[in-house]
C-alpha cells in the first residue's frame, strides 16, 4: 500500500502498484524522486505502454491542469517515491499565470489529448475539438498576443511617436522642460492607451527598441525646441523601464544619441519607478553609471506602490515625481496635505528636486506654491502635445514673456 508521510508530500509506491487509472479524476500530479513508472493506455482491452518515466520526470499533470479524467494509467515498475503536487498548488499557479501562457497551455493540453493515440479511447469520452466555448480568459490571452504583434508592426512602421508635456517652474509657471510620453495611433484600434501597450512592451523585449526609438526622437526634438528658446536650457524627461536598463548597451546607446545631438547629459532626465529597485540588479547598476555620467535620475510615481524610503538609503536619486493621486486630494483631504508636505520636506532635506504631477486647477497650483515644491506638471499647464503643437506653445510663451513689462 502507498503511504503518505505525515509531515511530507512524499508518496511511496510498491512494485506493481497502480498510481492512478484511466478515467480517475485528476487530483494529484507527481514528481518522481526515485524508481520507475510505466504509463499505459488500454487499447481494445490490451494495455499499450506509452512511456517509462524515471527520476525527475513529472507525471499525471494533464488531468490536474484541465480537470478532465485521466487518459492513461500509471503503475510503479519498482519501488517508487514521488513528491505529490496537489491540484490546488497547480491551479493557484495557473490562475496567476499570464493569460497568454494560460491560453497556450490549454491549447497544448487539448491538442495532446486529441492525438489519435489518446482520442481513440472513446470509452473515456474525451471530447474532440474545443472542450468548451472560448473563455473570457482565452480571449484576453488572444487579444494580448494580437496587440503585441500589432505593436511590433507599429514600431517597424514608425507609428509610435512621443508627445511632449510641459514641466513648469511652480512659482513662475515658466516652461523648464518636457516629458516625452509615447503615443500609438493604430489604424485598426485607434488610440491605444500607453498604460496598456507599454506594460505589454515591458513584459517582452519590445520595450528595448521602442525605448531606444523614443530616446532618439525625444533628443532630436529637444534640440529643435531649444532652438526656439536659445536663452533657456530646456530639459527632456524620458521614461525608462527596468528592462531597458538591464541591457548592457543602454548607457552607450544613450551617450551616442546625446553626443550626436550635442546635448549635455544634465539635459536628459531619466524617469524610473521604484520597480527598478526590485528587479534585475543589473538595471540598478546601469542607473548608477548613468548618474555618474551626468544624467539626471528621477523617481516617478513617488508615494504609490511600496514606497521607496528603504531603497533611498542605498541608492541616491536626483529627484522625485510625486504621484498625481496626492494632488487630486490636496484640497479636500488633510491627511494627504500632511503627507505631501512631508514628502516635499524630505526631498528638500536630501537635496532633491521635486516635481508634482497631475495639477489640473488653479486652486491646486496655489496650494502647491505654498508648499515648497519646485516643478509642476499637469493639464493646467498643458496636456501632452505633438511636436509641432509644443513648438507653437513655446513660441507663444516667448511672445507672452517678451510683452511683459
Ligand atoms: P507617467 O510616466 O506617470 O506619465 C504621466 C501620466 O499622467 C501621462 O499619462 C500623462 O498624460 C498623465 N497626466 C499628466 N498630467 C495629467 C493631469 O493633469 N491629469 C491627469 N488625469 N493625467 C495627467 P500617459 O501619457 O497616458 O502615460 C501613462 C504611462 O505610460 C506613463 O505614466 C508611463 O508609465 C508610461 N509611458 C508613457 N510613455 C512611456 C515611454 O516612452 N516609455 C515607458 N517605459 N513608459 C511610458
Ligand atoms: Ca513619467
Ligand atoms: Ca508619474
Amino acid at each position: 500500500m502507498s503511504n503518505w508521510g505525515s509531515s511530507s508530500a512524499l508518496k511511496h509506491f510498491q512494485m506493481g502498484e497502480t498510481i492512478f487509472s484511466e478515467g480517475d479524476p485528476g487530483d494529484w500530479a507527481y514528481i518522481i524522486e526515485s524508481g520507475r513508472v510505466e504509463v499505459a493506455v488500454s487499447d481494445n482491452g490490451q494495455p499499450r505502454t506509452l512511456r517509462i518515466l524515471t527520476s525527475g520526470d513529472v507525471l499525471g499533470e494533464m488531468a490536474v491542469m484541465d480537470t478532465a479524467p485521466r487518459s492513461a494509467s500509471a503503475k510503479a515498475l519498482e519501488e517508487t517515491v514521488c513528491v505529490a503536487i496537489s491540484s490546488q498548488q497547480i491551479s493557484d499557479r495557473v490562475q496567476d499565470a499570464d493569460p497568454v501562457v494560460k491560453l497556450l497551455v490549454n491549447t497544448l493540453l487539448h491538442r495532446i489529448r486529441n492525438t489519435s493515440q489518446v482520442a481513440s479511447l472513446s470509452h473515456l469520452k474525451i471530447p474532440i475539438g474545443r472542450q468548451e466555448p472560448s473563455s473570457e480568459e482565452d480571449d484576453k490571452g488572444l487579444d494580448k498576443m494580437r496587440l503585441e504583434s500589432e505593436l511590433r508592426a507599429a514600431l517597424d512602421n514608425q507609428q509610435l511617436r512621443p508627445h511632449y508635456q510641459p514641466l513648469v517652474n511652480i512659482q513662475t509657471c515658466q516652461i523648464l522642460g518636457f516629458e516625452a510620453l509615447i503615443r500609438w495611433f493604430s489604424p485598426t484600434r485607434g488610440h491605444v492607451s500607453p498604460g496598456e501597450f507599454t506594460s505589454i512592451a515591458e513584459e517582452t523585449s519590445l520595450i528595448i527598441p521602442i525605448g531606444q526609438q523614443t530616446i532618439e526622437q525625444a533628443c532630436r526634438d529637444l534640440v529643435q525646441l531649444q532652438a526656439v528658446c536659445p536663452n533657456s536650457s530646456l530639459f527632456m524627461s524620458i521614461n525608462v523601464a527596468p528592462r531597458q536598463l538591464s541591457e548592457t548597451d543602454f548607457l552607450n546607446d544613450l551617450q551616442a544619441v546625446t553626443n550626436q545631438y550635442a546635448l549635455e547629459p544634465s539635459q536628459i532626465k531619466l524617469e524610473v519607478t521604484e520597480r527598478v529597485f526590485m528587479e534585475d540588479p543589473d538595471a540598478l547598476a546601469t542607473l548608477k553609471e548613468c548618474r555618474q555620467a551626468g544624467f539626471y535620475v528621477a523617481l516617478d510615481d513617488f508615494g504609490t506602490g511600496f514606497s521607496s524610503l528603504n531603497y533611498l538609503t542605498r541608492f541616491e536619486v536626483d529627484g522625485f515625481k510625486i504621484d498625481r493621486a496626492f494632488v487630486q486630494e490636496i484640497l479636500t483631504n488633510q491627511r494627504t496635505q500632511v503627507l505631501l508636505t512631508s514628502m516635499l520636506a524630505m526631498a528638500r532635506g536630501l537635496g532633491m528636486q521635486t516635481v508634482v504631477e497631475g495639477i489640473e486647477s488653479q486652486e491646486q497650483l496655489e496650494a502647491l506654491q505654498q508648499s515648497g515644491c519646485d516643478i509642476g506638471q499637469g493639464y493646467l499647464f498643458g496636456k501632452p502635445l505633438p511636436f509641432d503643437a509644443v513648438k507653437q506653445l513655446l513660441n507663444q510663451e516667448l511672445v507672452h514673456n517678451s510683452s511683459k513689462p
